[in-house]
């Protein structure tokens, strides 16, 4: 949208400063987003009353009637509407006419393709592959906001790709709401591997690195295919959720914790070094203290490099947000607690097994005297150079651990 706006001409000024039109684009994952996306709406228009309010996003696709009586927006568009948004606010300057449009993203049946992305990042870009999600969960509003399975067409993503490797750009990120889904809504018969393979031959790409998975998709075919990519990152975050069947089961996980570890083996049979992260919701309702307990053990046999905790929080319009025992907000605190001293322990642990090693960074940025990277596998490296490392891959000796980082030494700067 920023992009959009450019284009036409506009200039894009902070926060601080004050604009002519303010641009909100909504989040609706949990209630607390719903409230700060409302809160930002009115904070925004009382500091500056003139300017024009327009109100995009997932909150704003899925709350119409709460937004009908906030009367501080003067043009609210759903997520299809994204890509016209210079038009619809050039017309309502003209019209001075206040409007909603939404479409019903469940009825859409086509990727919206943004087309080619300028990005400010020179090292790592995020392309998105596909949007909505047909998985339901019981506690996520995402596919109610984002519809259902919508790939982007081949083409479009590797002319993105080879642009902006000519721009110079060395690793890409490949990401979606349902990554996982890649592919299922095209009539042949193509999947995220094949496009992975089309990447994978892409001039001036070095590294490709996978958004979250969901473990469904780590099957013996594919990992067979993934590993031949030379270019795939032996990192990959995995949405885990809960080591529990009972608890997999309520949240309608399409998969046993068992199939998970399967995964898991996969992986580290066919990556070297491969690092696994994941994500895990505690206190989730009906979640007791055997079944937690069942997920801590969980953690503690698979020893993930780091775990991304959430506190399961209510989502109105979501299944769980009714189910009967919801979970006291002390007792997520402290499972929350828990798997975080997990992650801790695992992340110090596998960062002690890097010393001594030989890795090779792509650097992002310089912070005081030393440059910051990520290796293959994602983790976060710090090299002391005098030399002009920015966007370079270097190859790194990491010779310290201290404060809970890795700190590397650079002796020639030469590509890996
Ligand atoms: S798979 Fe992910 S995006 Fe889809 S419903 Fe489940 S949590 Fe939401």
């Amino acid at each position: 949208m920023k992009q959009q706006f450019i284009e036409n001409g506009y200039e894009i000024v902070s926060l601080e400063e004050k604009a002519d039109i303010y641009i909100i684009n909504t989040c609706t994952v949990t209630n607390m987003s719903d409230r700060k996306s409302r809160q930002m709406i009115r904070r925004v228009k009382h500091e500056n009353p003139k300017a024009i309010i327009v109100a995009v996003g997932c909150y704003v696709q899925v709350a119409k009637n709460e937004l009908e009586n906030l009367k501080e927006i003067d043009l609210v568009l759903g997520n299809n509407e994204k890509k016209e948004i210079v038009k619809q606010v050039e017309e309502y300057i003209k019209n001075k006419e206040k409007k909603q449009i939404i479409t019903d993203v469940m009825q859409k049946k086509e990727f919206v393709d943004f087309g080619q992305t300028t990005y400010t990042d020179k090292t790592r870009a995020v392309i998105k592959v596909q949007d909505g999600c047909d998985r339901f969960c019981t506690y996520c509003i995402i596919p109610y906001a984002r519809g259902r399975v919508r790939s982007r067409n081949m083409e479009s993503i590797i002319k993105e790709i080879e642009q902006i490797a000519k721009n110079g750009i060395k690793e890409v990120v490949i990401t979606g709401i349902h990554v996982a889904s890649y592919g299922k809504d095209f009539k042949e018969n193509i999947s995220l591997i094949d496009l992975l393979e089309k990447i994978n031959n892409i001039e001036g790409i070095e590294r490709i690195r996978l958004g979250s998975l969901e473990p469904t998709i780590i099957t013996k075919e594919f990992v067979n295919r993934l590993k031949n990519l030379n270019k795939i990152c032996n990192h990959f975050h995995l949405s885990l959720q809960s080591g529990c069947d009972e608890t997999l089961e309520r949240m309608n996980r399409k998969y046993k914790a068992e199939e998970f570890e399967n995964c898991i083996k996969l992986l580290r049979e066919n990556f070297k070094d491969v690092m696994l992260t994941a994500d895990v919701i505690v206190g989730f309702p009906g979640e007791t203290k055997e079944e937690f307990q069942k997920t801590v053990k969980f953690l503690e046999m698979v020893e993930f490099y780091k775990i991304h905790v959430f506190k399961y929080s209510k989502r109105k319009g979501t299944k769980a947000a009714n189910m009967d025992n919801q979970v006291d907000g002390n007792i997520k605190e402290e499972r929350s607690k828990k798997i975080i001293e997990i992650s801790n322990h695992y992340g110090k642990k596998y960062n002690e097994e890097m010393l001594n090693t030989k890795q090779s960074v792509l650097v992002e940025e310089k912070e005081g005297e030393f440059w910051k990277g990520h290796t293959t596998n994602y983790v976060l490296v710090k090299i002391k150079s005098k030399q002009d490392l920015e966007n370079k891959i270097v190859t790194t000796y990491i010779k310290e651990y201290k404060n809970n980082e890795l700190i590397g030494d650079c002796k020639d700067n030469s590509s890996m």
